[in-house]
């Protein structure tokens, strides 16, 4: 269950930025797409952890998009824009690795290119000035 380790990396951050005194009104937790997380379980543990640590704090939780870049020609593009089965698609979102292995750029073919966006965790915090 990386569920429980990803809640517990989040809420110690969101604690160390409260002791720092650097405010946060709102946390936006964002999950890569190639991150193989159950939604429905973080939630579970950063509410209960949440509400011990930061009550006041509000989250909610988003997705982004994984975007690649070829090395070759420069070429971006996303999941959407590739021809995967079923089957490669739950791959790829059960061991994240892989997408080299199943991917490839959609316009030269090179299986070089880097995974710009969309790989763990990110969090965005809105402050207190900005509300
Ligand atoms: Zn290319």
């Amino acid at each position: 269950m990386h569920e429980w380790a990803i809640a517990n990396a989040i809420i110690r951050e969101v604690e160390s930025r409260l002791k720092s005194s650097l405010g946060i009104r709102r946390l936006r937790v964002v999950l890569g797409e190639l991150q193989n997380i159950d939604e429905g379980v973080l939630r579970q543990y950063l509410d209960m952890m949440m509400k011990e640590v930061a009550p006041e704090v509000d989250y909610d939780i988003d997705y982004e998009e994984a975007v690649f870049q070829c090395n070759r020609c420069g070429h971006t593009w996303t999941l959407k824009d590739v021809e995967l089965s079923d089957e490669e698609r739950e791959a790829i979102h059960f061991v994240p690795e892989a997408v080299h292995a199943y991917v490839k750029c959609p316009r030269c073919g090179s299986r070089d290119f880097k995974v710009v966006r969309g790989r763990g965790v990110r969090l965005v915090y809105e402050v207190e000035e900005n509300a």
